[in-house]
């Protein structure tokens, strides 16, 4: 058994003045992965700051006719939400292709974008990791690592972001806002995640004592030709192998905008801008879809166990890209599905 103190934060300024004055502290909100962390010995707080009552809850729509999310929204309150329904459906089923509606029920926004890697060896505090503890080795790059990362990696590092949730905010270019000692602050959901490079320990931008307040999605949601492909081990409570969401804008039988992101290749969702300019102006057949499939793939480099990553991310994104053409996207919105 490890003691840990337990206590609950009174409002924001109170979370951060209770994280800022305990570097062992964590935050805790729906609990789904942290609690799990600390039963396998991987986190060990010597005090969790509950932020589960604090009043950010909402989802509301901007001025500027985007829509803000409190970082305690539910994952299954957004994804049913009237306004991400009809305005930001990527969203909505990216959200719905993850974990299983018991887990959505708990899981916050801002518990998604903070969850950490599944890769086996970061569970397993009798191996060597460096994400788990710095400067102890990797054991995934000789190991199992099947559901490791092709893109992005480095020799520290190969875990990948399991979150499905992010990789459509990425595709939808969403801003994160977060409070911290100095104030509030907002980082583009590009600059978020970070690569692993030689401090794999470090999963976000996100200072020491900052938490995230809130979720920002700008006007433009792509609900008509959106696609949020998921291909797993299993149907369904399975973490992705590769997952795409795919967002196109159509005009005159061409397109006008893209916008392309992968989740379960990286250590953070994997846009690349040269992939989506590609696009542009192109008419949306095969042909171009594997153009931009090539830019956004350029650079992936298998393992022993996860090469095959590389042709499945390939298939999936011409897939993807297809089905939001079409306007037949994989994932069902939520409110055909519920
Ligand atoms: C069996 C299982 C299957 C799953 N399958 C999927 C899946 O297929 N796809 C998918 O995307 N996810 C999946 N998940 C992960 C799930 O979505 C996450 O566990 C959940 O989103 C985390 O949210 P939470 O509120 O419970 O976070 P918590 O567990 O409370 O916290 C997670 C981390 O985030 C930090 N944190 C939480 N809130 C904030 C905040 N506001 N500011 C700063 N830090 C914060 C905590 O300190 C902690 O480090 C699965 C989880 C389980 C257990
Ligand atoms: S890939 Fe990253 S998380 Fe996995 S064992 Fe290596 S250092 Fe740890």
């Amino acid at each position: 058994m490890v003691n840990f103190q337990y206590a609950r934060a009174t409002d924001v300024a109170d979370a951060v003045r209770q994280i800022a004055a305990d570097p062992a502290a964590k935050v805790i909100a729906g609990g789904t992965n942290l609690l799990d962390l600390m039963k396998y010995g991987v986190e060990r707080p010597a005090r969790l700051i509950d932020i589960s009552r604090l009043p950010l809850k909402a989802v509301e729509e901007t001025p500027g006719g985007g829509l803000r999310i409190g970082a305690l929204v539910p994952n299954s309150d957004l994804a049913h939400h009237p306004l991400v329904e009809a305005r930001y459906p990527l969203l909505a089923s990216a959200i719905l292709a993850g974990a299983s509606q018991q887990l959505r029920n708990m899981a916050t926004t801002g518990g998604n974008l903070l969850q950490r890697t599944r890769c086996l060896y970061f569970y397993d505090p009798a191996t060597p990791c460096n994400k788990r503890e710095p400067g102890s080795g990797c054991s995934a790059v000789d190991g199992i690592n099947r559901t490791n990362a092709i893109l992005g990696t480095s020799d520290a590092c190969i875990a990948t972001h399991p979150s499905d949730m992010c990789v459509a905010l990425a595709a939808l270019d969403a801003t994160v806002h977060v409070a911290g000692p100095a104030g509030e602050r907002a980082i583009a959901f590009a600059d978020f995640h970070r690569l692993p490079g030689d401090t794999p320990h470090i999963d976000t931008d996100l200072a020491p004592a900052e938490i995230v307040v809130a979720v920002e999605l700008p006007p433009k949601g792509f609900a008509a030709n959106h696609s949020y492909l998921k291909i797993r081990d299993r149907l369904s409570y399975a973490f992705a192998l590769v997952s795409v969401a795919a967002a196109l804008e159509l005009e005159g039988g061409r397109i006008k905008e893209a916008r392309l992101a992968l989740g379960g290749v990286a250590h953070k969702p994997w846009r690349k801008a040269e992939a989506e300019a590609a696009l542009r102006g192109e008419a949306p057949d095969r042909a171009a879809f594997a153009r931009a499939a090539d830019i956004l793939l350029r650079g992936g480099r298998g393992f022993a166990h996860n090469a095959f990553k590389i042709g499945l991310a390939r298939r999936a994104i011409e897939r993807a890209l297809t089905q939001a053409a079409g306007g037949t996207p994989q994932s069902q919105s939520s409110k055909k599905i519920r």
